[in-house]
């Protein structure tokens, strides 16, 4: 029996995450911050053996491809030529009726005219929706229980993504980059000292709020909201200092930052959060071809660490929704158990970000190919994945619950390269010998860099359970006939399968089945 895909498998994931220590709310003990995850001791290792096998399949074992390891604060004109100062920005709609607000882009379609049914958390909640719409917006609507009929779709193409309803307000923009200030001048003492000496005066607000930013413009940098844009800037550096030869990627993974206006799904959208990047530099001409080869290279990765291969599929952009400067863009998404989602984005993003970073910078960004003896501006192919969202794919995948022995077993059934432990070495009990062998093959283990946990307490079964729980996917017990035969049982997670190995050879034989 494994759990069936439904929201309630969220809540079970949650609260299991918390218990085993894979994520916390952040600041829990101060009533948490809105979107802020930490990773706790488990969580570390799985994003962490995530990120590990991204790197080796995108940086080592490809001689075309390098890393990078950008800092998260930049020089604020990249923003400005990456057009994310100006542009990076969600229409933001409210809905005038339960008050939600969210991104119009991201809301559920309607065609104008369709027939709407609002939809509240009670009987009373509707009826105060009822009279609010009726006497904000002369609009009569028919009650029943907590739904309300008779609204019709407007012509913006959207409804609100909780009620229903399509009384909203206009799209407003909202910048989505955290902004910081560098250096000794305090923004805030230079913006007091304009006030102080007038200059702000008889200005309407927009005029203000202009001049404020001017003032505080010096000193304004912002957080990354994706790893991608350094790639772009250090494009000349890396070539030359590595003499890559086109086509060549260069890749980076690590933290970019959002203000998000949802946050939603635990850490599917969260504020902050790890992005895998690449930006794989090739000859315009030969983009489509790489933009194939990068779509199935990297659903063929996603594919490989999954119990459910089938529950991944890729997901076309429309020409509505590229970006103007995007030739094409594939999303390679998951089955959420609140229904498909992006996971990933794979983008013919052109020669727009290079040619973009030449004009604000003036350098002279391009490449001469000495075989062809052509100069030409890179086209880019990038694959942008997230890291946390990936993290939280390959819990749902491997999230299972079966029936054993009339008992409920929860099993995370996670790739043995991404499991946090990936072997726990049991004493069968406390005493006669067995932690002191026990306690030597886990030394052995680690020597040789396989992260084992000694674990002695509680009885056998139990142990099992709780190293199923958090996706252990070997178990080496050590009991009576240890000492005398020079075995231990090895017990496979999904299988529950036990058979004796001898300890001479259990690292061996364990790294083996990691590597498999
Ligand atoms: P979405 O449509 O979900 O907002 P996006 O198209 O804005 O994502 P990209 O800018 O293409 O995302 O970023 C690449 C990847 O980074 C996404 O596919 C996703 O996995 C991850 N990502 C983006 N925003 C967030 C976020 N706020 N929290 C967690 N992961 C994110």
């Amino acid at each position: 029996m494994s759990t069936p895909n439904t929201p309630d498998l969220m809540q079970k994931i949650v609260s299991l995450c918390k218990r085993r220590g894979f994520v916390f709310q952040s600041s829990e003990i101060y009533g948490g911050l809105k979107s802020a995850y930490d990773y706790g001791p488990l969580g570390a290792e799985l994003k962490r053996n995530l990120m590990t096998e991204w790197w080796k399949d995108m940086v080592h074992a490809r001689e075309n491809v390098v890393g990078i390891d950008a800092s998260i604060i930049m020089h604020p004109r990249v923003w400005e030529a990456s057009g994310h100062l100006s542009g990076f920005s969600d229409p933001l709609v409210d809905c005038k009726v339960c008050k939600e607000r969210f991104r119009a882009d991201k809301a559920p379609r309607a065609e104008a005219g369709q027939a709407l049914t609002l939809t509240y958390a009670d009987k009373g909640a509707a009826k105060v929706a009822e009279e609010l719409i009726a006497k904000q917006f002369g609009v009569t609507l028919t009650r029943d229980g907590k739904d309300l009929k008779g609204a019709v779709a407007g012509d913006r193409g959207y409804v609100c993504p909780v009620c229903g309803s399509p009384f909203l307000s206009d799209e407003r923009q909202f910048n989505l980059m955290f902004k910081s200030s560098i250096g000794p001048v305090d923004p805030l003492g230079a913006v007091a000292a304009a006030i102080e000496a007038g200059t702000l005066g008889g200005l309407t607000g927009r005029e203000l709020r202009s001049a404020i930013e001017e003032i505080t413009k010096p000193t304004a940098v912002y957080l990354r909201p994706e790893t991608a844009q350094a790639m772009f800037v250090q494009f000349l550096n890396v070539q030359q200092s590595m003499s890559m030869k086109v086509p060549f990627g260069i890749a980076q993974m690590g933290k970019s930052f959002r203000n998000e206006i949802t946050v939603e799904h635990f850490i599917f959208r969260s504020c902050e959060f790890e992005q895998m990047e690449m930006e794989f530099f090739c000859e315009p001409g030969t983009d489509d071809e790489w933009m194939d080869f990068w779509c199935k290279a990297r659903m063929e990765w996603w594919q490989r660490y999954a119990n459910e291969p089938g529950k991944f599929r890729f997901r076309a952009h429309d020409k509505s929704e590229l970006a103007h400067y995007a030739k094409g863009c594939f999303d390679i998404e998951y089955d959420y158990p609140w229904g498909w989602g992006e996971l990933e984005g794979i983008a013919n993003r052109t020669d727009y970000d290079l040619k973009k970073h030449a004009q604000y910078s003036g350098a002279k960004i391009d490449y001469f190919d000495p075989t062809t003896q052509k100069r030409f501006v890179p086209y880019v192919i990038e694959p942008a994945a997230g890291a946390t969202r990936g993290l939280l794919v390959y819990l749902i995948d491997a999230y299972h619950e079966e029936e054993v022995n009339g008992e409920i077993r929860v099993v995370l059934r996670f790739h043995p390269r991404l499991a946090p432990i990936k072997v726990a070495v049991l004493p069968l009990v406390k005493k006669e010998g067995m932690p002191e062998i026990a306690r030597d093959l886990v030394n052995a283990f680690l020597k040789r860099g396989i992260n084992a946990k000694y674990d002695e307490q509680h009885a056998i079964g139990k142990r099992y359970r709780r190293h199923d729980e958090i996706g252990t996917p070997f178990c080496l017990t050590v009991d009576g006939e240890s000492a005398a035969d020079g075995t231990v049982t090895l017990r496979d997670r999904d299988t529950m399968e036990q058979r004796r190995i001898s300890i001479a050879n259990a690292v061996d034989e364990i790294e083996a089945l990691l590597r498999a």
